[in-house]
């Protein structure tokens, strides 16, 4: 094994000429490593990314922690956004990650960037029409890590099922040497989907949240009947909460394409609850029935 690497130890690398030189070390070596991104505030979501990482045979866990601030807007949570190092370095020691990385903003933008990512047509649809910018933010930051880190596995939530689905694209469109592994949605008991942002929302509006994942299982209960009833239904369980201030609410292909008439489809759902913005969506079976 190379010098800068022991097996089973949590290796933290701020500096990107040190993650730079592990990693080359590590495919010299043979290793393969399967990479967890991640902007910390860690919590199960990113536990079960990293549990899905490490499960992945003769692979070295590695997962980085930045607020990437290329994929927030200029009024979006940048600055607020929680920042809890060391309680992410012990989660991450917890979960038996070797290599964290930790840059700074300095070190992975020194000076722009000039060059960005382009998301194509999707990038600007669902996510993209609110958050001008955000895929091409993500693409640019995921970019960097893949060429910095050099994966061979890199592990995404489906939480995020529209940025999994550009990834997958840039992957395949960028001839990129990586393989893309999708994982379900964590979620509460109460059905509200993990994400750092619930950090934000008081107990009252943590109970109107709830109405998102509510608003998926209705959708998905009566998916034999069609996209126009799944909607509706969706719709109406939104419609029963008025402190949620729905951004949109859409049925599409598995691809994000326009949804097929029967088959695998994907319901996603993006709303504001007081200056919280969250997202969520799940997998239905157009006119097949739930199961
Ligand atoms: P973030 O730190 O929010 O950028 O998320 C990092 C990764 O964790 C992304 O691939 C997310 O999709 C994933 N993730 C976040 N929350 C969840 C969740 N509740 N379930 C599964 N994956 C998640």
């Amino acid at each position: 094994m190379t010098p800068r690497f022991t097996p089973g130890q949590l290796h933290v690398h701020s500096g990107l000429d040190d993650m730079v030189a592990t990693a080359r070390a590590l495919r010299a070596v043979g290793r393969k490593i399967a990479l967890v991104p991640t902007m910390g505030a860690l919590h199960d979501g990113h536990r079960q990314l990293m549990r899905t990482a490490r499960r992945l045979p003769g692979t070295v866990l590695a997962a980085s922690i930045f607020v990437n601030p290329l994929q927030f807007g200029p009024d979006e949570d940048y600055d607020r956004y929680p920042r809890p190092l060391e309680a992410d370095l012990k989660i991450c020691g917890e979960e038996r990650v070797e290599l964290a990385f930790t840059p700074s903003r300095e070190q992975m933008y020194p000076g722009g960037p000039e060059i960005m990512v382009d998301p194509g047509p999707l990038g600007g649809e669902l996510e993209g029409a609110s958050r001008p910018g955000h895929f091409a933010g993500v693409l640019t930051v995921v970019t960097k890590l893949f060429t910095i880190i050099q994966p061979h596995y890199a592990v995404f939530g489906e939480k995020d099922y529209q940025q999994l689905t550009l990834v997958r694209k840039l992957v395949r469109d960028l001839n990129l040497d990586v393989k893309v592994i999708g994982v379900p949605i964590v979620r509460d008991p109460d059905g509200l989907a993990r994400s750092s942002r619930n950090a934000y929302l008081s107990d009252e509006q943590r109970t109107a949240a709830i109405t998102l994942s509510a608003a998926l299982v209705a959708g998905a209960r009566v998916s034999a009947g069609g996209a126009a009833v799944v909607l509706e239904s969706a719709r109406a369980v939104l419609d029963k909460e008025p402190s949620v201030a729905v951004d949109y609410l859409e049925l599409r292909g598995a691809d994000l394409g326009p949804a097929p008439e029967h088959g695998e489809a994907r319901l996603l759902v993006a709303a504001r609850v007081g200056s919280t913005r969250l997202i969520d969506n799940s997998q239905v079976f157009l006119g097949q029935g739930e199961d």
